[in-house]
């Protein structure tokens, strides 16, 4: 279920009052409440003992795409441990559970929210936390890494599909995928019959290319769907990759003049054996049988 969020001022309203009334112990659980009453069941809190231990604030965050989770392609738990001393002392931020995010994008976040986090230090910030967390996830909503079918990454705007398993792939590239399955499929089954095995286990259908999970897709939809965009660039080496080639050309050299290379061509013709020269030495009938070194 997403919720959205109502609007930051309202929040921001009340910090004042927790502030003025310098009751820092008090402040926590003011804001916790505050926190439930918007996000509700999606926040989990375990409050530490009285508010001597830290209390650990737990969200799962997704991009904000309204209703539709179908298009949701990145989240991350978000694990706030606030300790006894909050607000004067900073939350302690960790990222659980991603999905969809590269390391990079990961420790981005991190950073990102350390930053929120050490700019609002002596105020109410969780809310700030937990939003600017979701901004960001809205901001990176493109499953990172490659379609293993085609083994390019996802531009913006090209079609594709999330699986039930969570994996990513150009829709076109499924298309052609379950399509060539299928009728590899039915080509199984025709052997099969011809051969009078038994038919194959039931409901083994197009299986996910990365871990096997069968398949639901809608052939028509995905083959409907526009080609990725490759990018077509022919491969230009850099100065450094071209100073590093001029080493390894020297270095080869080198190692040739001292006899270090072998040359596949030449050590296969070292002991080449024809038949004419064993038929001179050893005479017909046994030619092969005994090798002839030069
Ligand atoms: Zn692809
Ligand atoms: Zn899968």
């Amino acid at each position: 279920m997403i919720i959205r969020a109502s609007p930051r001022p309202e929040l921001r309203i009340q910090e004042p009052t927790w502030l003025s009334s310098g009751l820092t112990a008090q402040a926590l659980p003011s804001e916790v409440e505050v926190l439930e009453s918007i996000y509700l069941d999606e926040l989990q809190v375990s409050r530490g003992n009285g508010r001597s231990a830290p209390w650990e604030i737990c969200i799962t965050l997704h991009p904000a795409t309204a209703e539709d989770q179908d298009s949701q392609y990145v989240c991350f738990t978000l694990v706030l441990s606030v300790p006894p001393q909050y607000p004067n002392e900073v939350p302690k931020i960790s990222i659980r559970n991603p999905r969809g995010l590269s390391d990079e994008q990961i420790q981005k976040i991190s950073q990102t929210l350390g930053q929120v986090a050490g700019a609002g230090l002596g105020t109410a910030v969780l809310y700030e936390l937990i939003e600017k967390g979701k901004e960001i996830l809205t901001d990176n909503n493109i499953p990172h890494g490659q379609c293993v079918i085609c083994l390019y990454g996802f531009q913006e705007r090209e079609a594709f599909t999330k699986t039930q398993c969570y994996h990513y792939f150009h829709s076109h590239c499924l298309a052609r995928y379950a399509q060539h399955m299928e009728e590899e499929i039915h080509v199984q089954q025709e052997e099969r019959e011809q051969h009078l095995a038994p038919p194959a286990k039931q409901g083994v259908g197009v299986q996910c290319p990365v871990c096997r999970e069968t398949l639901i897709y809608d052939l028509s939809a995905l083959r409907a769907a526009p080609p990725p965009q490759h990018p077509v660039e022919p491969y230009r080496p850099d100065a450094k990759a071209l100073q590093t080639r001029e080493e390894l050309q020297i270095i080869y050299q080198r190692q040739q003049q001292k006899g270090g290379i072998i040359d596949p061509e030449a050590e296969r013709n070292r002991y080449f054996i024809t038949l004419q020269a064993v038929r001179g030495s050893s005479g017909p009938g046994i030619a092969g049988s005994s090798p002839v070194l030069p």
